[in-house]
């Protein structure tokens, strides 16, 4: 059920450290992700599968790799350089300090170019708020909130699409998408992902 308001959307902001690109050295681009909001693993696990499925309908491979908090998790630490992002979860929305975001973002993806350290971050209040006002999962949208910012990743820009996942505010007409499991890249931002990870 989706809320009768025009206002139910929500929610992205990113910022970009320079403005060089971030090169990308394989096919498949590695997605370690943490849960440092408590989320149970089932709806983790969920959100993971809906964010995939946006890449797939890109005809992007995304290796997805639980990089957990606790002590007995595998650590991920290891594993970076082009092509390896980092995406956290998060139990507390920001405090206004820092990146100036919108009091409604659910997300924030920060490029570091020549560092190769590129990290996002995902507000899991934020995302319940807006998973409550559009009547879905809190796993549907946290899946399509992490696709966001890893889109952010991979295309190495802040810039937002017109419509689609990478649209800056999700309208009505994305919830709707968002609750058939069809939220999808605009064609556009899927040709710039595949240009980024293909003309290497
Ligand atoms: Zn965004």
């Amino acid at each position: 059920m989706i809320c009768k308001t025009n206002t139910v959307a929500t929610l992205f902001a990113a910022a970009l450290i320079m403005t060089a690109s971030v090169a990308v050295a394989a096919d498949v681009v590695t997605v370690h992700y943490y849960n440092q909001a408590g989320i149970g693993s089932k709806a983790l696990h969920e959100a993971i599968v809906m964010a995939n499925r946006a890449f797939v309908a890109a005809h992007i491979t995304v290796r997805w790799v639980n990089c957990h908090t606790e002590e007995s998790a595998p650590s991920c630490s290891g594993e970076t350089g082009p092509g390896v992002y980092e995406v956290s979860v998060i139990g507390a929305a920001p405090d206004g300090s820092g990146a100036k975001l919108p009091h409604f973002a659910m997300g924030h993806a920060l490029v570091v170019p020549k560092s190769n350290s590129v990290y996002a971050r995902i507000f899991l209040p934020r995302v319940a708020q807006y998973a409550e006002k559009v009547g879905v999962p809190v796993a549907s949208v946290l899946g399509y909130a992490i696709a966001h910012e890893v889109g952010h990743l991979v295309l190495g820009t802040p810039e937002h699409a017109n419509f689609g996942l990478m649209k800056a505010v999700w309208s009505r007409s994305e919830a709707h998408l968002l609750v058939s499991g069809r939220m999808d890249f605009d064609p556009h931002s899927v040709k710039i992902l595949r240009n980024r990870l293909v003309g290497r």
